[in-house]
């Protein structure tokens, strides 16, 4: 009789882990991107190379790591953000997990530039497939710029499996709107190799909505506001007349998070009956706040799916109030000063 089993080794648990985690050149742009502004970020630049699977950076002016913690950031497991089981059912930050940038170490080329506030010079570290390979001071403002480069260089198979650069460009820049529609407060700076995508400025959520899907989306938004014990909504769906044969931009998000929810986007559907013809969509930007105790965020990695509590009573709510606010503006008398 012999035992066989045995631990293993933290650099390829962390590369399986990167399998579920990092899907893509774009799952690194979400992480990045959400560790920003975790940070505290008002500023956060973006800049890719080749869709990213050269280049994938991220600048942010939040507040930057210690020495030691820029150092341990990239263990697995190793997070800021909760200290106990119950900070699960409390969540206010993006990540809580620990993993992505252990994941990302694991499978890519990651340069850090990162400095507190107090501190007069920053901590620089280059790490690849997991090993530290370099650690010196710089100097660098305050804030943090990782930079992932060369992506699944250790794993040829995910690395041939990359789609198209216009493809990856695609998925990137979803996840960019996501990220940017969520927190218009933010200002965001997004260069493709060199060339900038986009420019977006401190604002509302109009302003944002506008500035991302261009002039012509602003008079078709119908606002959206309601507040219940169980779910506070707000934000924007498109003017029946403006639904598309082409699924249009559709957007749920939940306690400043995309998320993805078949029920509730039939909700939607559901309260434009008869407004639209069949065979098109409305396009819907909402903001639903729940409280956090109500939600379980952490049935998958990429946090996209969430499972509520009272996804009958949402439901009902959504769609009643989508209901109503159409109502209102179908309603609404037509102010003609030409007349
Ligand atoms: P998580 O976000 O789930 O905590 P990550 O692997 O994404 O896990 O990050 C690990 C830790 O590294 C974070 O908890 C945070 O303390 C630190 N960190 C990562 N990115 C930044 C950043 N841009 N600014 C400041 N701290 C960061
Ligand atoms: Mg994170």
């Amino acid at each position: 009789m012999s035992d066989i089993i045995q631990l293993l080794p933290d650099h390829v648990a962390n590369q399986i882990a990167a399998g579920e985690v990092v899907q893509r050149p774009a799952s690194v742009v979400k992480e990045l991107l959400e560790n920003a502004i975790d940070a505290g970020a008002t500023e956060i630049k973006l800049l890719i190379k080749d869709a990213g699977k050269t280049l994938v950076q991220v600048i942010d002016n939040g507040k930057g790591m210690s020495t030691t913690d820029a150092r341990l950031s990239f263990e697995r497991h190793a997070t800021s953000k909760i200290r106990t089981a119950e900070d699960l059912f409390n969540l206010s930050t993006k990540g809580f997990r620990g993993e992505a940038l252990a994941s990302i170490a694991a499978i890519a080329h990651v340069e850090v530039k990162t400095k507190q506030s107090d501190q007069e010079l920053g901590t620089h570290i280059k790490i690849e497939g997991s090993t530290i390979q370099n650690q010196d001071v710089v100097s660098t403002p305050t804030g943090t710029s990782i930079a992932v480069k060369n992506l699944f260089f250790n794993i040829p198979a995910r690395r041939n499996f990359l789609k198209s650069n216009s493809v990856e460009l695609r998925h990137i820049k979803d996840e960019f709107y996501r990220v940017a529609l969520t927190h218009p407060s933010i200002a965001f700076d997004f260069y493709n190799n060199d060339s900038e995508i986009l420019n977006l400025k401190n604002s509302n959520l109009r302003q944002r909505i506008v500035a991302v899907f261009g002039k012509k989306i602003n008079e078709k938004l119908v606002p959206i506001q309601e507040h219940t014990d169980i779910v506070s909504i707000n934000g924007f769906v498109s003017k029946p007349e403006f639904a598309k044969k082409k699924r249009g931009e559709q957007f749920f998000f939940v306690n400043n998070r995309f998320i993805k929810n078949g029920y509730l986007h039939h909700a939607v559907l559901n309260a434009f009956n008869q407004l639209i013809p069949s065979g098109h969509h409305p396009s819907y930007f909402l903001y639903l706040d729940v409280p956090p105790n109500t939600i379980d965020i952490n049935i998958h990695p990429t946090k996209t799916e969430i499972k509520f509590d009272n996804e009958q009573a949402l439901y009902a709510i959504l769609r009643s109030t989508i209901k109503h606010s159409l109502g209102q503006y179908n309603v609404a008398p037509v102010l003609d000063f030409n007349r």
